[in-house]
């Protein structure tokens, strides 16, 4: 853990993840983030599970600005 002090106040939230069913490997993806119904690891390919963590969250609004 980085104890890293921050200016702003992170808020979190349960969020859905994809977790590496490999013991050995640490992988994981947040599901809005996936592009599948069943993503497969990113780092060793091996299927992963759906659960929920606690995780900072991610601001999508911050680049509104993109125009079309
Ligand atoms: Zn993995």
């Amino acid at each position: 853990m980085y104890s890293r002090k921050t200016f702003e106040e992170i808020e979190e939230a349960e969020t859905d993840v994809w977790s590496c069913t490999n013991e050995d490997c640490n992988g994981w993806m947040r599901d809005n983030f996936s592009f599948t119904d069943r993503p497969s690891c990113p780092l060793c390919q091996t299927e992963m599970q759906k659960e929920a963590r606690v995780l900072p969250v991610v601001e999508n609004a911050t680049k509104k600005t993109v125009t079309g």
